[in-house]
């Protein structure tokens, strides 16, 4: 069992004194342990004929005009991995913290997997930054609710598999559009309506604690959350399994950042528990 020490404890429990406000921005790192990869590793690549793409190029609305088939073939096996794997200790912890603080919890997840909700999140103090995998939506119709992906398609999704031609009718509209992932594409912008944008901001503007845990710090409206929380000189405590990422530097050279290096199943648990003693 790990043990907090030294500055994070420090920077905790000076957090925790009063009616004060978390923050909590989650990334790809922690999910990694109930099985979904990250975007990292070469389990992250998808092969189309006998080219290879990086997840940043097949993960773009450019790619999605070229060849919708394919960016929807590697989708449904995404949405398939995201479905059949489970919500580790990571996301049971923070279930817990918001139980306890309701209202004074934002959890900003950058994560399209839906593992949060499935260990018991609220969905109204959970902001899904990058949409969710279960859904699509028909933005050329003008349609801005997003639709649960027919059940029809299966989540038992081969690697590698193609969708053939009776699938990629269950995700027309009726009018024949063609619907797309429920996704924020790296070629995109965040809005408010779909990606919470400007009430991530706002819950950014007004936390006493930040937690990142499992992101790299390559993607914007986390980035900016952690930059505003260091401009104010408020505590945040970055767990990441890997000491090379923009968070974990951003942590070292702040004066109120502390690092823990090490999973988020072991981590996280002992910082919420943490937290909860010292509230
Ligand atoms: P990333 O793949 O760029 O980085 C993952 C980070 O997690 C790395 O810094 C890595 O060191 C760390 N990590 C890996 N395993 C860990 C563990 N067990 N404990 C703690 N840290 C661990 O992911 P990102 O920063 O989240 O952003 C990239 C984009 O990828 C996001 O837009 C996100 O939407 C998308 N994405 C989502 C999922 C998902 O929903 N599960 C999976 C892959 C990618």
């Amino acid at each position: 069992m790990k043990e907090l020490k030294g500055k994070a404890r420090e920077l905790l429990m000076q957090a925790m004194e009063g009616e004060q406000r978390v923050v909590v921005v989650s990334g790809a790192g922690i999910s990694a342990e109930s099985g979904i990869p990250t975007f990292r590793g070469v389990e992250g690549y998808w092969q189309v004929g006998s080219k290879n793409y990086h997840p940043h190029e097949l993960a773009t609305l450019s790619a999605f005009r070229r060849q919708p088939r394919e960016v929807w073939s590697w989708y449904l096996y995404r949405r398939g991995v995201c479905l059949r794997a489970e919500p580790n200790a990571a996301h049971h912890a923070l279930v817990r913290l918001e139980q306890h603080l309701n209202e004074r919890f934002t959890l900003v997840t950058q994560n399209v997997d839906g593992l949060h909700g499935r260990a018991g999140a609220s969905r109204e103090q959970t902001y899904e930054v990058h949409g969710n995998i279960r859904f699509m939506r028909f933005d050329d119709v003008g349609e801005l609710d997003p639709r649960l992906i027919p059940e029809e398609l299966s989540t038992d999704w081969a690697r590698g598999r193609q969708v053939h031609d009776d699938e990629i009718n269950y995700l027309r509209h009726a009018c024949g559009v063609l619907g797309r992932p429920h996704v924020l594409w790296f070629d995109e912008y965040y809005d408010e309506t779909r990606f919470r944008y400007d009430s991530t901001l706002r819950a950014a503007e007004a936390a006493d604690l930040l937690l990142v845990v499992g992101s790299s710090g390559t993607t914007n409206l986390p980035v900016q959350v952690a930059e505003r929380v260091s401009e104010r000189n408020i505590p945040f405590i970055v767990v990441n399994k890997d000491v090379d990422s923009y968070f974990v530097d951003l942590a070292q050279h702040s004066q109120t950042g502390a690092v823990l290096i090490g999973n988020a199943s072991e981590w996280i648990p002992v910082v919420v528990d943490q937290l909860i003693k010292a509230m």
